[in-house]
């Protein structure tokens, strides 16, 4: 048992490398390897398996390039290890994902701009120190500019609403110390106007509550000061339910613990100050029993395929969990909480 209850974070550094060079050194299009070279661990579960997943999940996890090198590095930096990379090869890779008409970032060289990319490129930036090298009101525009007349937020010009959507805008701005660009109010009164009455969030008005919608609305929440909006213990009850026999969190009643959601319940949680309420030694245990503990990574549950967005949040749930060794994590922007604090006390 205390073998089994042991984070390989070495394994997990050395996979992430791997990964990492395969995102950042290649200039073609997603599909990103050649037809000579085998998928790596990276792409493998993601072009197999992704579409089947909870559809949250498919939603975050589709052209996952430059939001994968946020998901690794910021693992890498959890782990004290960020300087494994090159950082002015990870920024120059960053820099060519950038549209400078729009203001926005792809999902990688030559793709279409999108709110997604964008944040997962500051974020990346912000690991590094490097937000020098952004034009940030043309950035900060093109964020805004993708805000509704009742204060929603679209992805991108053609218009899908999602208050997934509205948490990236928020905290795409809050980084970039630009959210007087929006209105912040309206943008609170969309998300609050996405309520259920368990307490949850959904994706849109009337939406069914699901914990990664609930992590985009209470973090936006958080950033913009406004967790009065929620009842912590009806949201805290409904979340700490996630928790399965098994340990791990589910993102929805009657479905399999994933974990993925050890992050997307967890933090909610932190957030509104009910974290104590999960048994945090059961989930540790799940997380650890999901590491591929020879050639690193962590998967959804065990057994199963590793991949960079199951390792980034396994890691992420135990850094929630306080597991030594392992960088404390800001459950709002998340980002490693130096990186934040650096960015907010600068100012
Ligand atoms: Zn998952």
């Amino acid at each position: 048992m205390a073998d089994e209850a042991e984070l390989a974070a070495d394994q997990h550094v050395r996979y992430i490398v791997t990964v990492e060079k395969v995102t950042s050194a290649a200039t073609a299009p997603f599909p990103p390897y050649a037809p000579s070279t085998p998928p790596s661990a990276f792409q493998r579960p993601l072009l197999s398996s992704a579409q089947k997943k909870d559809s949250f999940e498919s939603l975050v996890m589709e052209h996952i390039r430059l939001n994968g090198a946020y998901w690794g590095l910021t693992t890498l930096d959890l782990l004290h290890k960020l300087h494994a990379v090159d950082a002015a090869e990870v920024v120059d890779w960053i820099m060519s994902c950038y549209h400078p008409e729009s203001g926005g970032f792809g999902g990688n060289v030559g793709h279409d701009p999108h709110v997604l990319y964008t944040l997962s490129a500051v974020q990346v930036l912000c690991l590094f120190d490097r937000l020098d090298v952004l034009d940030v009101d043309k950035v900060a525009d093109y964020v805004a500019g993708l805000q509704n007349k009742d204060g929603s937020f679209s992805g991108d010009i053609w218009g899908e609403v999602d208050t997934r959507f509205s948490y990236i805008a928020l905290c795409t701005l809050s980084l970039l110390h630009r959210l007087h660009k929006i209105d912040v109010q309206k943008a609170v009164d969309f998300i609050v106007s996405c309520k259920n009455l368990d307490g949850g969030f959904g994706a849109m008005p009337g939406g069914e509550s699901h914990a990664g919608q609930i992590f985009c609305c209470v973090g936006a929440l958080a950033i913009t000061g406004s967790l009065q909006h929620i009842d912590r213990d009806l949201l805290g009850w409904w979340l700490c339910e996630r928790q399965c026999k098994d340990g791990g969190l589910n993102g929805r009643p009657e479905k399999l613990a994933d974990v993925c959601y050890s992050w997307w319940v967890l933090s909610s949680l932190v957030m509104i100050d009910r974290v104590h309420w999960i048994d945090k030694e059961k989930l540790t245990k799940f997380i650890l029993n999901c590491q591929d503990k020879e050639n690193g990574g962590i998967s959804d549950r065990p057994d199963n395929a590793v991949d960079i967005y199951h390792t980034y949040f396994g890691i992420a749930g135990l850094s929630l969990m306080e597991y030594p060794g392992v960088k404390p994590l800001d459950p709002a922007y998340a980002l490693p909480l130096d990186v934040v604090n650096r960015i907010f006390l600068k100012k």
